[in-house]
């Protein structure tokens, strides 16, 4: 949450954090979106209606001069970390909130870059809190790639170690690319991330109210895909190995559209498929015509902690085996 100084002697120390922060709009790239909540950036980026984004390497910036000048001479044209999957216009990087050395090929620190995007996600997530601490998670960043670089579309963060199955952590679209379909797209790579690990995954509770409906949307889409595939014999558990939802998700889901029943004598769920209901839904997804992921594009590798990575970030004492 937003801390504003509470020392009596600060003449701010009065006001809320609401009132601190003047911001109405901010510029990202090509387009000037409306900030929805407040976040905590210095003061003196907060008192005026705009702030100015670089859409490369998330500097901020108080007025449109600096903002110009910054973009001629920013050496950023693609987010730092490795570039994880590309088809058509869509490339896809996986970066490390872990602090690194600025080279001359990346010239900025990964720590700082995902720090400054955890203030821009601020602005559109409400419950959000993780601002500085970001080396215990990896950051996926979705870009539109022109002429001009790799624009930034949205995100998501995973821990590097979830003891609770989370697959993702925070998952933002920019609201000027929302309704194209992206958001659904961001939230198949992070299952096919998922997948590729041989596990099962959720996000991370709460989600958002657009959150909710976002995965709620997913999973149906997902679900009905399969069940379109498979014979009524199918169950959560067969389900949950095709499609990487965590058998919780698929019993919610399935319920929430009626096909799904408790047999009151043996206890177990029975899955009750809707023909009807599918083809409909089936027809509906065809005439948005949103971009699909394609999984052989994804080059990468789960990522495996080593011991004493792992003790420095859970702060535990790492243990010598002699
Ligand atoms: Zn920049």
């Amino acid at each position: 949450m937003f801390q504003p100084d509470t020392d009596s002697t600060n003449r701010t120390s009065a006001l809320s954090a609401t009132e601190l922060f003047k911001i109405k709009d901010v510029r990202i790239g090509d387009y000037t979106m409306k900030a929805w909540f407040v976040a905590p950036y210095p003061e003196e980026y907060t008192q005026q209606p705009q702030l100015y984004i670089c859409e490369f390497c998330f500097k901020y910036m108080a007025s449109d001069y600096i903002a110009g000048r910054h973009k001629l001479k920013c050496a950023m044209k693609h987010p730092p970390g490795d570039e994880i999957y590309r088809e058509g216009a869509i490339s896809i990087f996986e970066v490390d909130g872990r602090k690194n050395k600025a080279t001359d090929d990346v010239p900025y620190h990964n720590q700082m870059y995902c720090q400054n995007l955890c203030l821009i996600a601020k602005m559109f997530l409400d419950h959000k809190t993780l601002y500085y601490d970001v080396e215990p998670f990896l950051f996926y960043i979705m870009t539109e790639v022109d002429e001009d670089g790799c624009h930034f579309v949205g995100y998501f963060s995973k821990e590097k170690c979830s003891a609770m199955n989370y697959n993702v952590s925070c998952i933002l679209t920019l609201p000027c690319y929302q309704r194209k379909g992206y958001g659904q797209y961001l939230i198949d790579f992070s299952y096919l991330l998922t997948k590729r690990e041989g596990k099962t995954g959720t996000p991370e509770r709460p989600l958002s109210d657009l959150g909710l409906l976002s995965y709620r949307s997913y999973w149906r889409s997902v679900l009905f895909r399969e069940l379109r595939k498979v014979d009524e014999a199918t169950s959560v558990e067969e389900l949950s190995a095709r499609t990487s939802l965590t058998p919780d998700d698929i019993i919610a889901c399935l319920q929430l559209n009626d096909m799904l029943f408790k047999d009151k004598i043996t206890g177990r769920y029975q899955i009750d498929i809707h023909d009807q209901t599918l083809e409909e839904h089936a027809k509906k997804m065809a005439q948005k015509n949103y971009i699909q992921i394609v999984p052989e594009k994804l080059t990468w590798t789960p990522f495996v902690l080593s011991k004493e990575r792992l003790a420095s970030i859970t702060g535990e004492a790492t243990h010598q085996v002699k």
